[in-house]
């Protein structure tokens, strides 16, 4: 049968997967910064610093270009390079192992939970070697690793953790904001993070000699004294945050607190909806229903096995319904550049399937209720079109 999405209408407007909320007094803030004089790295990157290290308990922080040079960094302040393994999940961003390959280290994939989806802390212990340094986790979605297995792991290990905490500003472990404890922890403000600085990122450091390193890696290695004194002891590159882009920072932590609520609140209605018998039966894979630590950064469901159509073909017929859909993500192992370090099929099998079948719904804060109700009527009325008789 041809199906079309039921609720298709040229009167609703397109539904994005994700859009940024930028408030008037944030806009009329980077209009100032931009009359100043002063455009780049600069006092708006200072004080955004330390917001951010205030809302972390204190903790030195760093701001950046990006929330990938920060975990480069990070593994570079750690001494972790050439004959190093660090521990990594195949489910995310390929960023957060290409930084290992950056550094030279060599990336050992583990798979992931299929329920928390992200790295199974049961099975880290038994890919430690001689040679292994650090682990990488993400919070996939905003849904914080389990901190105190985590902790422990790398402890009884001595092993370095760089936490890619990219999608889980906002989230909580245990009570606790994530950032206010561990060791190194790197978030990113990309526009479809939480808060956002266009690009930009930021590391959580250990110390005030981690945080001096930090600022020499951002910069060329350079360190300044006095008024005409220069040094250089470490090849740093070029990731220094601009002050236009740290005033929007600034005008987003303003709204952090509303933000997180707003998408719990719309996650508990992607819940309400999706979580009856009648559409448990149509298979679908249903995100962990925390509404009190993760952020919800994203709502991705899994689409099930049965289903006689693509997941490319379920993504175009809801974009013919006016609403955006992404993956997030197919499994790294499974990409050229890493199959070429000897990874393959059947390496990771849950972050495989998950990688095939998970679909991120739209998720923002600026979306209402009825926006979710659209989405889930077009998504079950795409599954119950094309199940198996
Ligand atoms: C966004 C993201 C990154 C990279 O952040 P950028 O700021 O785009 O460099 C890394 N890891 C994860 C899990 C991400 O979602």
């Amino acid at each position: 049968m041809t199906a079309t999405v039921s609720n298709a209408s040229p009167l609703l407007p397109f539904l994005p997967l994700t859009r940024p909320t930028i408030d008037d007094e944030t806009i009329a803030g980077v209009a100032e910064v931009l009359r100043s004089g002063w455009i780049t790295s600069g006092p708006q990157v200072k004080a955004f610093e330390a917001k951010l290290s205030e809302y972390f308990g204190g903790r030195p922080v760093r701001a950046f270009n990006s929330g990938t040079c920060t975990m480069e960094i990070a593994l570079r302040i750690a001494g972790i390079g050439p004959g190093a393994e660090v521990i990594t999940t195949p489910l995310s961003w390929v960023a957060t192992s290409n930084v290992i390959l950056e550094v030279g280290a060599t990336p050992v994939f583990v798979d992931i939970d299929p329920v928390t989806r992200n790295l199974d802390l049961r099975l880290v212990e038994a890919a430690i070697t001689p040679a292994t340094r650090a682990i990488i986790p993400v919070d996939l979605a905003g849904l914080p690793v389990d901190r105190d297995r985590l902790n422990a792991i790398a402890k009884k290990h001595n092993l370095r953790v760089v936490e890619d905490a990219a999608q889980s500003f906002g989230s909580t472990w245990k009570g606790r904001r994530i950032g206010s404890f561990g060791d190194f922890v790197s978030f990113s403000f990309h526009p479809n993070k939480n808060i956002t600085t266009i690009e930009g990122g930021c590391l959580v450091l250990n110390d005030e000699r981690e945080a001096g390193l930090a600022e020499q890696y951002r910069l060329q290695g350079v360190i300044r004294s006095g008024f005409d004194g220069m040094e250089v002891e470490v090849r740093g590159g070029k990731f220094n945050l601009t002050d236009v882009a740290a005033r929007v920072g600034i005008g987003q932590l303003v709204h952090l607190d509303k933000f997180t609520a707003k998408r719990r609140e719309l996650a508990r209605a992607y819940f309400e909806l999706l979580d009856t018998p009648a559409v448990r039966a149509l298979g679908l894979g249903l995100p962990v229903p925390d509404f009190t630590q993760s952020n919800w950064h994203m709502f991705q469901v899994v689409l099930p096995a049965w289903l006689t159509i693509k997941r490319a073909d379920v993504m175009a017929k809801l974009k013919d319904g006016g609403i955006g859909t992404g993956v997030h993500y197919p499994a790294i192992h499974l990409f050229a550049l890493y199959r070429q370090l000897g990874w393959t099929e059947g390496d990771c099998p849950h972050a495989e399937h998950t990688g095939r079948n998970i679909l991120a719904l739209p998720l923002f804060p600026a979306m209402t209720r009825a926006d979710i109700t659209r989405v889930v009527g077009a998504l079950v009325f795409i599954l119950q079109a094309h199940s198996k008789p």
